[in-house]
């Protein structure tokens, strides 16, 4: 076996990793990338069909990435944020704002009453991002006259390893052996369509989309969960919680169009905050159409880049990483009104 493969079976823990199956084969060892394609120790090549897990999405080895990187890395390479401004921070947290707030027309801002977004606050992953977006709406909620704001989010959500994160997680195999860890937070179903457990078919087809009449039952529960924690609370819940269009972790399963319009109109209906986690989508990974105006007509005002957009939904907390740096470097934002 190869020197670094002995060294990553002696020392190395992989994560969502059986590691006695792991330690049974000779693991691949990678060396280099170069745009979709990774080297191993022994130099065969790959293609690299996951794009690194949903980071990597413009290529390894990016001429233009590794210019900017380089570039920074000769001035510095990282200054605190506390107490401190720095050059791309500034110049990066204009963007990002720009980039979220296209979307959504002045009149659709007037409707929701939803402020625009209007910072960024700037960590290192995915999970961060969210535990930054759920101690926003947690202070927001409290102070706000909720003592202990809950939180509600989709069935078979993922969104992230941390403790936040996955108390807001539902998918038992990575979450379940640390249920005592956690704190509570109250679940919806997510459209499933393909496996949709409202339909009673006996005997049970392949696919309920293709001759099953939908009712969007699923919404109506929704709704029903948001009345039933207002009349026993009286306070909203602190946010509702989701991964815009497609749930990745899950299987990636793809929500019908209209859904989320429909469901954050919902949630916005009992004056809950929104949390969009677009750690996977952000970053045109739904798409990088012309954005659509609610009723459907273009306005040509530019390109959209996040899966809310999609659907004119403007949430109050965006969490943003992993496509961020195109999988480069460990950073991620949360952006807030
Ligand atoms: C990957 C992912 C996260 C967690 O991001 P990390 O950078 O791995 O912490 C959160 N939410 C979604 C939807 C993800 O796909």
């Amino acid at each position: 076996m190869n020197r670094l493969a002995q060294l990553d079976h002696r020392y190395v823990w992989h994560p969502f990793t059986q590691m006695r199956d792991w330690l049974k084969a000779e693991p691949i060892v990678i060396t280099e990338g170069h745009g979709a394609m990774l080297k191993d120790a022994k130099g065969r090549n790959y293609l690299d069909a996951n794009s690194s897990i949903w980071t990597n999405l413009h290529g390894h080895n990016h001429p233009q990435l590794n210019h900017a990187i380089t570039r920074q890395l000769k001035k510095i390479a990282h200054s605190s944020a506390l107490g401190l401004a720095n050059e791309p921070a500034s110049l990066l947290a204009e963007r990002l704002i720009k980039a979220a707030n296209r979307a959504v027309s002045p009149a659709a801002d007037r409707k929701t009453s939803t402020p625009s977004l209007g910072k960024a606050f700037f960590s290192d992953d995915g999970s961060t991002a969210m535990e930054v977006a759920l101690k926003l709406a947690f202070e927001v909620g409290r102070r706000g006259g909720n003592p202990h704001p809950k939180f509600l989010s989709l069935d078979r959500a993922y969104h992230g390893d941390t403790v936040g994160a996955v108390s807001l997680g539902r998918i038992d195999l990575f979450h379940k052996a640390y249920s005592q860890l956690l704190f509570r937070t109250d679940k919806t179903p997510a459209p499933y369509c393909y496996r949709c457990p409202y339909n009673r078919a006996k005997p049970e087809r392949a696919d309920a989309r293709s001759y099953r009449k939908c009712n969007e039952e699923c919404l109506d529960q929704l709704e029903r969960t948001f009345a039933r924690h207002a009349k026993k609370n009286r306070k909203p819940y602190g946010a509702f919680v989701f991964e815009p269009l497609i749930q990745g972790a899950a299987g990636m399963i793809a929500q019908p169009d209209g859904w989320l319009r429909k469901a954050t109109d919902i949630a916005r209906s009992f004056g809950t905050p929104l949390i969009a986690d677009e750690v996977m989508t952000g970053f045109g990974r739904t798409g990088t159409g012309e954005i659509q105006k609610a009723g459907g007509a273009s306005r040509g005002i530019g390109q959209s880049l996040f899966a809310c957009d999609k659907e004119s939904v403007r949430p109050d907390y965006v969490a943003l990483a992993k496509g961020m740096t195109g999988g480069y470097l460990p950073l991620a934002a949360t952006l807030t009104t």
